[in-house]
């Protein structure tokens, strides 16, 4: 049995920082972004892990750091991992209409794709929102308290991407037993599933950002299993103590190369998983 990872490092860059939503308003980590990455392809070189990249368009887009960086960025493609976009500058999709989604998904395209050279399949939702997906009974009623006329929902998400010509989501969703397990502190394990939605091929998240025991044991069990496992940090946590520290980033990348050698581990990158 072979496990299948897909590696992805959200880079929001100081467009992030300034619309956080995390409650204690702005951040100024912008900068991190930047300079962690460097670093961060050392290590994805040295353990020979590719990645991709979700990042936002306006980073690729000419002007300094901490908002713009395209050299960075065209770098980050030429060491082999995707670009992918994640908006145009961090917006927050559910009440984003769509007009103004139509804009962030081909402005950040458009941008990506010069700055590269080449073709932008993915993205990456802001946030991992959209959360509703009534379908999946996956209900968000903050999404639908905010935004109440045009909200724009995964399957919406989906459809649009479709239209502007993208192939690929990472998308993040869960049905009541689901939040009520991890309420009361039951993770249950489940599978990084690819989803078609609306001509879209999608893969569903399977844990909070980060390098913890949780994830290693979601890797672990994609490698017994032979099943997908989805990983993702932020280039500025590497600096931090928590869950996507460096201390915890090391050994699981560490990890995930020795599974590489043993022949279990099989690392994609959405590119090539798309429809
Ligand atoms: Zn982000």
């Amino acid at each position: 049995m072979t496990g299948k990872l897909i590696f992805f490092w959200d880079f929001d860059t100081q467009w992030g920082g300034d619309v956080s939503r995390s409650g204690t308003g702005p951040k100024n980590w912008g900068m991190a972004d930047f300079t962690n990455t460097e670093r961060l392809l050392e290590y994805h070189y040295k353990f020979q892990v590719p990645a991709c990249f979700a990042v936002v368009g306006a980073a690729a887009l000419p002007g300094e750091r901490p908002y713009h960086d395209p050299k960075l960025i065209k770098n980050i493609y030429k060491m082999g991992h995707e670009i992918a976009s994640h908006g145009m500058h961090h917006e927050w999709l559910p009440p984003l209409g769509e007009k103004k989604l139509g804009e962030v998904l081909r402005n950040s395209k458009d941008a990506l794709e010069q700055c590269i050279g080449d073709k932008i399949f993915t993205f990456v939702p802001p946030y991992n929102q959209p959360f509703d997906f009534f379908q999946k009974g996956s209900i968000s009623l903050s999404e639908r308290k905010i935004s109440k006329q045009n909200r724009i929902d995964i399957p919406k998400l989906c459809g649009m991407l479709h239209q502007t010509g993208y192939q690929f989501a990472r998308i993040a969703y869960a049905n009541p037993m689901q939040r009520l397990l991890k309420l009361v502190g039951i993770n249950r394990k489940h599978k990084a599933k690819l989803e078609t939605v609306n001509g879209i091929q999608t893969i569903h998240l399977n844990g909070k950002a980060g390098f913890s025991t949780e994830a290693l044991e979601h890797l672990n069990r994609a490698v017994k299993k032979g099943e997908f496992v989805v990983v993702y940090g932020h280039p500025h946590s590497i600096s931090g103590t928590g869950l996507q520290s460096v201390e915890k980033l090391l050994p699981f990348l560490e990890k995930i190369n020795q599974y590489i050698q043993e022949s279990k581990l099989e690392i994609l990158l959405p590119r090539e998983l798309c429809i």
